[in-house]
């Protein structure tokens, strides 16, 4: 298929963007384009960073599925029905959050979990900051709302014409621009806005947490930087009161597991396995470090680093707004994300 310049400059940007962890996790975070008609988006589970390896564009065709919003049609929750499928001989799925783009009128958007932004979508103020950072950019500050339908409704009852930048609280960040360039200044710009210090956090004890994995089904990560959401106690106690943004919750589980004095990975081990609970894919030891499952998700892996990430960020003391019960249920026993996380759990977002 001959493809347009843009849409080339736009896999170029997807690889790059995908490829950085302050912006993309796993196969977090989404692009599109929209070209005559067809709104070309990433597919769901595959992984931006491989937009240059393989084909991740589902062409949607946008007026039937705009209609479709406009009339609360369920179909929107997933798009797949708005797929053009002589242009999509692999069969992929839309991305779960394909509305997000069709919502916003221009030509390029870019959906991003930047940390720096989530750091700043999880205050309780979080819309008062947004406010105050965003100053001289068309933005709007969408409270958190379940991705697919729910968080579509509250993106149109507060988007403008000249909106381009949305904060989604509890979330991420979406730019929308005429162009690719222009949608890489963009987010480059915003991202900047919201970036505050990071703290620096203690060395992990590795030698204590290999002591704490024996016997068990945990090993220590590879990547080193998971230590920090339980080497550095500020951020481990932000990491204990529960989950502050959808893919955490998808693929580390409600909250984080913080292990008590005491505990060691098998013990802990033994009782989820004692409640029949699977076990969480992260352990956080305050003060040495992190254990992960041995057969522990490539997208599992990506957000126990978000966590680290994103925690770093946030200052002694800020009053944040977690997800509720009710809001980490309906994700967990959602359709679109159980095939995300089947997609997840069989490997093809490493090929
Ligand atoms: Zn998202």
């Amino acid at each position: 298929m001959l493809r347009s310049s843009e849409f080339e400059a736009l896999l170029d940007l997807s690889a790059r963007v995908g490829a950085d962890p302050d912006l993309v996790q796993g196969a977090g975070g989404n692009t599109s384009i929209k070209e005559g008609g067809t709104l070309w988006i990433k597919a769901s589970g595959l992984w931006l960073a491989h937009a240059r390896r393989r084909d991740v564009m589902v062409p949607v065709a946008l007026d039937p599925l705009l209609d479709a919003l406009e009339r609360d049609d369920p179909a929107t929750e997933k798009a797949q029905d708005f797929v053009v499928r002589d242009l999509n001989p692999s069969g992929l799925r839309p991305s779960i959050e394909t509305t997000v783009h069709a919502l916003m009128p221009q030509k390029v958007v870019v959906h991003v979990h930047c940390v720096e932004t989530i750091a700043t979508a999880v205050h309780a103020d979080a819309a008062a900051i947004a406010g105050e950072k965003l100053q001289g950019i068309p933005y709007a500050f969408v409270p958190y709302a379940r991705p697919g339908l729910p968080l579509a409704k509250a993106i149109a009852e507060r988007i403008q014409a000249d909106t381009s930048v949305l904060v989604l609280g509890n979330h991420g960040l979406a730019v929308a621009a005429e162009t690719v360039g222009d949608a890489a200044r963009l987010l480059a710009e915003v991202s900047q806005r919201f970036a505050v210090p990071v703290r620096q956090a203690p060395s992990a004890d590795l030698e204590a947490l290999s002591r704490l994995a024996v016997n068990s089904a945990y090993r220590l990560p590879d990547d080193g930087r998971i230590h920090d959401a339980a080497t550095d106690l500020e951020s481990c106690r932000i990491a204990a009161g529960g989950s502050l943004y959808p893919d955490h919750v998808i693929f580390l589980g409600k909250g984080s597991v913080v292990a008590a004095p005491g505990e060691n990975a098998l013990s802990l081990e033994e009782g989820f396995r004692r409640a029949g609970e699977s076990l969480p894919p992260v352990l956080l030891f305050p003060g040495k470090g992190a254990l992960v499952l041995k057969d522990i998700s490539a997208g599992a892996l990506a957000m126990a680093r978000c966590l680290s990430d994103v925690t770093a960020r946030i200052p002694d003391g800020a009053s944040l707004r977690y997800l509720t019960d009710a809001e980490n249920a309906e994700l967990l026993g959602w359709d679109a994300e159980k095939y995300r996380q089947q997609l997840n759990r069989a490997g093809q977002v490493l090929q």
